[in-house]
Parts: C-alpha cells; sequence; structure tokens
C-alpha cells in the first residue's frame, strides 16, 4: 500500500516521495489515519519502526489544514510541541519536521540545552508551529517567560520510556499543566512499565492503542558475536578487530562517559580515527562528531547509552558492545543501530569475567542465545577474578533529578546490577 490512501495533503506527499519513501510502514500505517482522527494514541514503538513520520505527517497536515495563510497574516502560536528526551533525538525529528514540511507553509524550530539561550528567544519572536524540546531547556524558556504553550493543540511524547528512566517526569508534569486542557496526546514508548501506564492513564484520553513489532536483537539481519576477553585487553581486541576487518564504520558502546573519552583517545592513539559523544560533551562536539560519522570522514564513534539514543544512522554495518550494557534491554536498543532498512549488520560484543552475569541477563531478554568465539592472542586468563562494575548512569543530568532504573515495576529491575562498591574506572 502507498501513502496516497492516508488521507495526507500533496504536499506532504511530495515530500515523502522525495525523501525516498513509497510504502509506509506498519507504525505509520496505523499512526496516520489515528492521529488524523483527532483521537489520542498510545503507540509501542522503538527508533528504526519509522515512528517519527508516523506522528510527523499527520501533525504537519493538520495544522497545514488549520493554518492562517501565510505568515502577513500575523504570527500564529506554537501549536504541537514534541517533547523528547535527548538533544541529539531533538535535532533528529526537528530535522524530519523540517523536511516533511518543506512544501507548507509551517514553521518549526529545536530547542535543546548545551545551545546559547538568546538564540532560541530570537528565534521564538518569529513564527513557530512545531516545537521539538528537551524537557530541560523548554522549562527554562518557561521560567524566563520567552514562551507562550497555552495554544498547543497536540504533545508527542517521544521514547516516553527514555524520559521517565532520565528523570524527566517531574519536568513532564510542569509542562503539561501549561498547556491547554482540550488538545490531542499522541504518547510513543519503546517499553510499557508500570510508570508509562500511569502516565499514559493520566495523560490520554480513551486512547488508540498501537503496537508494532518490536525490532528485537534477533532480527535475522544481525549477526551476534561474543568475544571473551580480559578487561584491561579490550581496547587492543577492539583495535585488532577494526584494522584486522578493515570496519570503517563502527558505532561502539562504554558503560561511562569516561571510559568512551579514554577508549577514543587509546584509538586515536592507534591511527583509528575516533570521537566520543556523552552528556558532558559540549553539544557542539557531539553534532560534530555525530555529522561526521554520518558522512563517513569518522571511523568509530564511542558513546554511552544515553548520547547514542536515538542516533539514526542508516544502514550502519557495527556495533560494538565495549562494555555491556547494565540493563539488559539496552542491548536491544544498542543493536538497533545496526541491520537496518534491509541491510545486514553485526554487534560485537566484548566481554571480560565480570560481565558473566549481565551476560546471562542479555540472553534472557533477547530469548536466544549469543555464539561466542575466542580470538586468538586474545585468550582470557581464567585466574582474573570478577570485579564489581560501576554503574555509569550515577551522574544525573543538570537540573533533574535522577532516577534509577531500578524504578518499581520495570522488569529489568531485577537484573539491573547493585551499586559497586569499587569506584575506580577501569579504561
Ligand atoms: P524512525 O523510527 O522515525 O527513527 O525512522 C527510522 C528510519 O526509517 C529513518 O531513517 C527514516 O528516514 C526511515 N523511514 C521512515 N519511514 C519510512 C518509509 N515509509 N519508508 C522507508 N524509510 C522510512
Amino acid at each position: 500500500m502507498s501513502f496516497l490512501p492516508l488521507g495526507l495533503s500533496d504536499e506532504i506527499i511530495r515530500a515523502v516521495t522525495e525523501r525516498g519513501y513509497t510504502i509506509p510502514t506498519p507504525i505509520q500505517l496505523e499512526s496516520i489515519p489515528a492521529i488524523l482522527s483527532g483521537r489520542d494514541l498510545l503507540a509501542g514503538a522503538q527508533t528504526g519502526t519509522g515512528k517519527t513520520a508516523g506522528f510527523t505527517l499527520p501533525i504537519l497536515h493538520q495544522l497545514s489544514d488549520k493554518s492562517i495563510k501565510g505568515p502577513s497574516s500575523g504570527r500564529p502560536p506554537i501549536r504541537a510541541l514534541i517533547l523528547v528526551p535527548t538533544r541529539e533525538l531533538a535535532a533528529q525529528v526537528e530535522e524530519s519536521v523540517c523536511d516533511y514540511s518543506k512544501y507548507l507553509k509551517l514553521s518549526s524550530m529545536v530547542m535543546i540545552g548545551g545551545i546559547n539561550i538568546k538564540k532560541q528567544i530570537s528565534r521564538l519572536r518569529s513564527r513557530v508551529d512545531i516545537l521539538v524540546a528537551t524537557p530541560g531547556r523548554l522549562l527554562d524558556h518557561v521560567q524566563q517567560k520567552n514562551i507562550d504553550l497555552s495554544n498547543i493543540q497536540v504533545l508527542v511524547l517521544d521514547e516516553a520510556d527514555r524520559m521517565l528512566d532520565m528523570g524527566f517526569i517531574r519536568d513532564i508534569k510542569k509542562i503539561l499543566k501549561l498547556l491547554p486542557e482540550k488538545r490531542q496526546n499522541l504518547l510513543f514508548s519503546a517499553t510499557f512499565s508500570n510508570e508509562i501506564q500511569l502516565l499514559a492513564e493520566d495523560l490520554l484520553n480513551k486512547p488508540v492503542m498501537i503496537e508494532v513489532a518490536q525490532r528485537n536483537a534477533t532480527a535475522d539481519k544481525v549477526t551476534h558475536i561474543v568475544h571473551p576477553v580480559d578487561r584491561e585487553r579490550k581496547r587492543n581486541l577492539l583495535a585488532y578487530l577494526i584494522k584486522e576487518n578493515r570496519w570503517k564504520q563502527v558505532l561502539v558502546f562504554t558503560r561511562t562517559k569516561h571510559g568512551a573519552n579514554k577508549l577514543a583517545e587509546y584509538l586515536v592513539a592507534n591511527n583509528i580515527p575516533s570521537l566520543a559523544i556523552h552528556g558532558n560533551k559540549s553539544q557542539s562536539a557531539r553534532t560534530r562528531a555525530l555529522a561526521e560519522f554520518k558522512t563517513g570522514s569518522l571511523q568509530v564513534l564511542v558513546a554511552t547509552d544515553i548520547a547514542a539514543r536515538g542516533i539514526d544512522i542508516n544502514e550502519l554495518p557495527h556495533v560494538v558492545n565495549f562494555d555491556l550494557p547494565s540493563v539488559a534491554e539496552d542491548y536491544v536498543h544498542r543493536i538497533g543501530r545496526t541491520g537496518r532498512a534491509g541491510a545486514e549488520g553485526d554487534a560485537v560484543s566484548l566481554v571480560c569475567v565480570d560481565e558473566h552475569k549481565l551476560l546471562a541477563d542479555i540472553v534472557r531478554v533477547i530469548k536466544c542465545d549469543l555464539p561466542s568465539m575466542v580470538i586468538k592472542g586474545f585468550e582470557p586468563d581464567p585466574k582474573i577474578k570478577a570485579e564489581p562494575i560501576k554503574n555509569g548512569r550515577s551522574s544525573a543530568p543538570r537540573g533533574v533529578t535522577f532516577k534509577p532504573r531500578t524504578s518499581k515495576g520495570r522488569r529489568i529491575s531485577k537484573s539491573a546490577p547493585k551499586k559497586s562498591t569499587g569506584s575506580k574506572h577501569r579504561y
């Protein structure tokens, strides 16, 4: 089925066609008519399913339907608010909004921290129909009375589970109080914990429910492999694998920001162009690293889970878990970056003796065994004992209360590692 029967305007179809989409994805097939009908929506969908277009296209259709024609007839208010957990995701979503609305008289803005607030204030003085924001910076503007949210017609909470994991629930509640009561609410989440269900009950009015098949780590397009290795030799093994296999574009996950920095430095010292992205890097450094990686001029991007969340890189061939994630379901999110759009990919995990329990948790979550292969010359030393793992998520994002992932009702909380007593960074 093509996009035509979905009832979107010609301008939107034209933009979508130019982007190369001919067939709507399953989430788009369901979400577009539901949103156009004006109903609230509860959608279970991860990055990679086409969810962004799934909510953006009908919103653009609705706003352009009712829009006051042309900017000359006065400045229309902000009518759609898309809240997302991370800066990268915000930038990506706004880019898509821009692209899909290129034949419409609608204007969008991205509002994220790490960027000069004055520029955002001056941008707010001109027309903004669709605002894509992270909660913290939006509230900064609210506090400074730079923004009026009283005309919002559609609210999107994208990656709502991540927003809760990152401790944004209070911020979200504050924002909800600023919105008009009569509005359409769209909630997208990859997982449905009790917390998400509570939020959905609070927020949504008789929602249409959609759940598309999770992109899970057992997708046939992805080859998984575990390489057992000693913790101190992981970086040597990674450099070896990159060189030996001539990997051109590798996304590497570390557990800590410090670990990401150290690893990128090590790889650079070994003539492998690498950069780290994480929450302590400036927005411009993160954007630059991501852009270089996307264009292929940067061979390795080392990222923490939160920084990498929502990164959309088409056909990423290699994902490496330098550290296994401390929350088993993050394995699925990480691997969701490879083998996309029909391309093949591989997911390589470097696993040391400390991580055996994490590996068992992952196998349980993804419900399939991960093949293991020792690389010659990197055989683990059986005399090395396991050490406790430091959880890299101990520092809260600025301005928000960090809520550990052991929140009630989250299935994965049972397997989350206890906070370690050892505080030394290993890498
Ligand atoms: P998302 O889940 O929104 O992050 O989208 C994942 C990727 O799928 C993005 O690269 C989109 O550009 C792409 N995409 C979205 N909708 C379609 C479609 N109907 N056909 C092909 N690609 C799509």
